[in-house]
Order: structure tokens, then C-alpha cells, then sequence
């Protein structure tokens, strides 16, 4: 490990990091299959430079496996409710252990069928949804996914949490280019933000939520313990309110408020269930479909200072294979105290 000139923060290589979240994982209870799904996960946020989603997680994580609200050695079970849609149950467990389990029945159904679904239940998902849509469009085909989570928004008006920040990832294969992958919050700021502005003791624009008192602040502690908002007002509270139908509606699992009845409030991922779309462009009759589409991005990027969602994570990770991942001592220190499973 390198130690970079800020000393509140080191550069760390990183297989070294994934091999420290593994540790830290199995000692606390997960089996190594789901310790290296997860490990993997954070290590790829932080790699393309999402600390929101990386090892900051990891103390959720493990506090996750220690009050038994999560099954570190659960086995996912895959089966096909129609021959396009796919059920996976987590089991209990982590969400990336059981997509990466179904994620090669769903492409291989896409491929079959031009369409599939997949309906993941009883899954903890605490990361950036974008992990989970780009091996999906690595593989060529057009992906979609999305999850609610705990309630922490208000819908559009309110002041009340009622929705989850409610990612919505979204991904085009490209050839010859790196896929063009969105990945948002519904919030006008991904929760993970709020939680590390709080921990450095820094503000957030106006805006981001309100406090208990139902009026807006920017100071994030009042924020955590109030509400979020939406991000463009009515126009991302739809999206929010989509985004628990599908999760939730769709799947048969907890909406949002609903999994905060079942959550232990240990601090780590609630249990909830996601939704993916898989689709293949090569069965939508245009062949020239990669062509006609690379004209189209060609199109936005000659407009001055645009670029296309993606590129600052690819950017990032290309310096992170050549400098490590940028991890912060005081986290270090306490991923060090969690690699003892009786501390
Ligand atoms: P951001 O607002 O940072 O970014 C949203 C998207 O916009 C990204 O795809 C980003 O691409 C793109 N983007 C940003 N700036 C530009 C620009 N100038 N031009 C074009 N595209 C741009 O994300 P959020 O804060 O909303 O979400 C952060 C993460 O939190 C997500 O990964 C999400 O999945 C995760 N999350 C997970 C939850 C869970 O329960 N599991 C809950 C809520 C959020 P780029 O990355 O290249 O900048």
C-alpha cells in the first residue's frame, strides 16, 4: 500500500482492497462466494470513482451479517416463471451474489427470446446499480434495472419519507465504444452523498431534503432524519413511484415503507426485491441498429460540453488500475476493527 502525500487518505491497489473487503466479509460470517460478489462490487465502485457505493458500505455490510438479518452463506434459487421471465430468490442474502448467479440464464433468455425479465426477491442491494447493468451490456444487449430501498424521499408535495431513493440504471451497447450506461437516484442527491457530507461535517445544496420539521435544509444530519426530495419535482417523484412498482409491485416484495416494518435498522442493506429488463437489439429487425445509434451519439457529443453518461466513471477507472483506489485513513481504521469477528 502507497502511501499518498494526503494523509487523510491512501492509495490502496486494487486486488488489495478486494482482498481486505473478502477478509472482513468471510470473518464476519459469509461464505466465499458471497464475500467475493460483494467484495467485487465495492471495489468496482470505488475503482470508477463512486466512494458512495464502495467500501464505505462495507461496515453496513458486516453489520448486516452480525445481527443475522442477512444469510452470508445463502445459495440462490433460479427458476423461469414464463420462458422470458426469471424469478431469482436470493434467499436472503446479498443481491450481487445472486445476480451473478442468474446473470448468464438472463442474457441467454434475451438472446433466446429478444426480451427477459428478472424478478429478484428476499435481496439485500446496498450498491450502484450500474454493476449491475454493465455485464448485461458487455454482452450486447440493451439493460435496464432498478430498486427501492427504505423509505428516505418524499413524493412530489410531501414532507413525509415515504419512497426509497430509488435507483434506475440504464445501459446501450455500443461496438468499438464503451457502453453508454445511466445510473441515477430519483433523489436529487444518492443517499450515500448525504451520509458522507454528514461524516465530513460539510453542508448540501438546497434542495436535497428537508429536516424533521418538514422544511428544507442543507445541513445533512437534519436531512437523515427528515426527508429526502426528488430530483426535478414532480418529474422525479413519477420516476420514484415507477420505480417502487416495478421493484415491488411487479416482484411481490416490500415496498419501500413496507421494508422498513421488517428492517432490523442495524445500518445495513434492508431486504427488497429489483427488477431487470434484458433486451436484444439484433431482434428488433434493424441491423444497422449499432450504426444508426453511434450517428446519434456522434450527434450530442459535437454539441459543446457534452458528453455521455459513463465516461467519467471509465476515466476513473482507468487511473484506478494505475494508482489504486483512493480510500480514507479514518475508514481504513475502521474496516481494520471489523476484520476481528468478536470486535
Ligand atoms: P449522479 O447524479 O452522480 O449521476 C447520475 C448519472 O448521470 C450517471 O450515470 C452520471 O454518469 C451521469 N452524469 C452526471 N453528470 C453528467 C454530465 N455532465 N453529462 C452526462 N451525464 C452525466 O448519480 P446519483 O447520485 O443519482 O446516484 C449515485 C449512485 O447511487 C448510483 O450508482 C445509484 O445506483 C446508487 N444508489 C443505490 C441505491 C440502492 O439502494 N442500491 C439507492 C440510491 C442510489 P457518470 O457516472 O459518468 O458521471
Amino acid at each position: 500500500m502507497d502511501q499518498n502525500q494526503d494523509s487523510s487518505v491512501r492509495f490502496i491497489p486494487i486486488d488489495d482492497a478486494r482482498n481486505l473487503a473478502v477478509r472482513c466479509l468471510q470473518n464476519n460470517g459469509c461464505n466465499i462466494e458471497n464475500a467475493t460478489a460483494v467484495a467485487n462490487i465495492m471495489v468496482r465502485a470505488e475503482a470508477d470513482g463512486c466512494p458512495s457505493h464502495g467500501l464505505f458500505r462495507l461496515p453496513g455490510y458486516v453489520a448486516a451479517l452480525r445481527s443475522g438479518k442477512v444469510n452470508g452463506e445463502a445459495i440462490p434459487e433460479i427458476s423461469h416463471l414464463m420462458p422470458s421471465i426469471l424469478k431469482v430468490d436470493a434467499c436472503n442474502g446479498f443481491a450481487p451474489f445472486a445476480l451473478e448467479r442468474s446473470r448468464q440464464d438472463l442474457i441467454d433468455t434475451a438472446k433466446t427470446h429478444g426480451l427477459a425479465a428478472a424478478s429478484v426477491v428476499r435481496a439485500h442491494h446496498f450498491s450502484a446499480l450500474w454493476c449491475d447493468v454493465e455485464p448485461l451490456v458487455d454482452s450486447g444487449l440493451c439493460a435496464m434495472a432498478c430498486t427501492a430501498y427504505l423509505p428516505a424521499m418524499a413524493p412530489y408535495g410531501g414532507a413525509k419519507a415515504l419512497f426509497g431513493t430509488n435507483p434506475m440504471a440504464f445501459g446501450w451497447p455500443r461496438t468499438g465504444h464503451a457502453p453508454v450506461i445511466f445510473d441515477q437516484a430519483s433523489a436529487a442527491m444518492a443517499r450515500g452523498d448525504v451520509m458522507i457530507a454528514a461524516r465530513n461535517g460539510e453542508t448540501v445544496p438546497t434542495g436535497v431534503g428537508v429536516g424533521p420539521d418538514g422544511l428544507q435544509t442543507t445541513d445533512p444530519e437534519e436531512i437523515l432524519k427528515g426527508a429526502m426530495l426528488p430530483f426535478g419535482g414532480h418529474k422525479g417523484s413519477a420516476i420514484a413511484m415507477m420505480v417502487e412498482l416495478l421493484a415491488a409491485g411487479l416482484t411481490g416484495d416490500r415496498f419501500s415503507f413496507e421494508a422498513a416494518k421488517y428492517d432490523n435498522k442495524d445500518g445495513g442493506p434492508p431486504q427488497g426485491g429489483l427488477f431487470l429488463l434484458a433486451i436484444d437489439p439484433e431482434k428488433f429487425g434493424d441491423k444497422d441498429w449499432a450504426k444508426h445509434c453511434d450517428g446519434f451519439f456522434e450527434q450530442m457529443l459535437a454539441i459543446k460540453n457534452v458528453r455521455l453518461p459513463g465516461q467519467r466513471r471509465y476515466e476513473s477507472r482507468m487511473q484506478s488500475v494505475q494508482k489504486g483506489i483512493a480510500v480514507p485513513e479514518k475508514l481504513i481504521v475502521e474496516i481494520s476493527g471489523l476484520l476481528d469477528p468478536l470486535s
